[in-house]
């Protein structure tokens, strides 16, 4: 029920990478027969990364994880800019985004960070307010990690084309779970990762429209096409070509599965569960995601209980300093702070099944009222 965190490497993945960790062992960029087979490999990996997203193959550029493509395309964008400093993002991005706007700050660009509502829903003229002369890049993730919330994407591509500003997304939740067709969008950078959608760890990607002006964050050889240097991961980067294959196929039906399991979940936790709610627009969400606050008790508590019955899950909230703290975006959205404590997030998989979620949704009671009963504040 973590599936936003990390998703199982599929059978098809695995079965697909294996020969290239062993038998297959060559350099892609070699001259010689042996290399040159993995080459080919490559481009094929290359070539159904480009299918589920709608783009040509020359634009994907692969990575080490997400976190890559996100500094890649902010720090690229930004050696690119000339004079302008300005970078606008929102308040709920992942730390990769953040950490990376926040840390350029220190170096004297102007970071502005746009808000949500109760909801999580981006406030679209306030960013078209806030877009200047001094604007290098927007950079809005395509759907949020905890809430799953989608934003307008394509709405927002149209506003930074039209201002002639670089558009880069962090679609690191949405790739495999939504739609997307790059040839009929306005984004010019899109970041995924391959640990979310069933290839292994440590492989990423990025989308960069052609004539795309983005420096490389790595120097040295010309492996994909100079955007990104070093030897590839091929084992990974097939592997995450495979899953984009297996998302292309099965993703429409997947997504009716999954919306189906969510909702049972979530129906039944709110039913079983008074004094809760789920936390984001429910109408424009990830097929897989629910996020929902219980009153008067800690989400982390609840965390160590779901894991005594083997369920695994995340909570909204994080041990800083000693102290518990909200997440940052259940408090860009205002959730009171006594429900954004108590705030834990599923994430479900094509690997979840009925069984598996009615489990769930009968350990949650007992445990709430368990945690209830020893909370000062009920
Ligand atoms: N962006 C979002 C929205 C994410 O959810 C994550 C991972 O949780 C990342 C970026 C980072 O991806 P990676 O773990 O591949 O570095």
């Amino acid at each position: 029920m973590d599936n936003n965190a990390t998703t199982k490497v599929a059978d098809e993945v695995i079965s697909e990478m294996t020969p290239y960790m062993g038998q297959f062992y060559g350099n892609p960029s070699s001259m010689h027969t042996f290399g040159g087979q993995v080459g080919k490999k490559l481009f094929e990996a290359r070539d159904r990364a480009a299918s589920l997203l709608g783009c040509g193959p020359e634009e994907i550029v692969f990575t080490s994880c997400g976190t890559e493509s996100d500094n890649t395309a902010i720090r690229g964008v930004l050696a690119m800019a000339g004079n302008k400093r300005k970078i606008i993002t929102t308040r709920v991005e992942h730390p990769a985004v953040l950490g990376t706007c926040r840390e350029l700050e220190q170096h004297g660009y102007n970071i502005v960070e746009t808000g949500v509502d109760k909801l999580g829903r981006l406030d679209i003229n306030e960013l078209s307010d806030r877009i200047d002369d001094d604007t290098a890049l927007i950079s809005v993730m395509y759907a949020n990690n905890e809430t799953g919330v989608i934003f307008p994407i394509e709405q927002i591509a149209a506003i930074a084309k039209s201002r002639g500003v670089i558009f880069h997304t962090d679609a690191v939740q949405a790739v495999g779970k939504v739609t997307i067709n790059l040839a009929e969008s306005n984004i010019d950078i899109l970041s995924l990762s391959g640990h979310k959608l069933h290839a292994p760890k440590g492989v990423g990607a990025m989308y960069v429209r052609k004539g795309t002006r983005l420096a490389p964050f790595m120097l040295g050889g010309h492996q994909e096409s100079g955007k990104r240097a070093g030897t590839e991961n091929v084992a990974g980067i097939i592997a995450l070509g495979m899953a984009c294959k297996l998302a292309a196929e099965r993703m429409d039906e997947e997504n009716i599965k999954l919306a189906g399991l969510r909702d049972r979940l979530e129906s039944s936790i709110l039913k079983s569960c008074p004094d809760s709610i789920v936390n984001g627009d429910t109408k424009n969400r990830l097929s897989n995601t629910t996020n929902i606050s219980f009153e008067y008790i800690e989400g982390e508590a609840i965390l160590l209980m779901l894991d005594k019955f083997g369920i695994c899950a995340s909570s909204g909230s994080a041990c800083a300093s000693g102290s518990l703290e909200p997440s940052h975006v259940l408090r860009a959205m205002g959730v009171p702070f006594t429900a954004a404590h108590g705030s834990i997030r599923f994430s479900l998989s094509r690997y979840n099944t009925e069984t598996e979620v009615d489990f769930v949704a009968e350990k949650m009671p007992e445990i709430v009222n368990k945690l209830r009963a020893l909370s000062p504040f009920v």
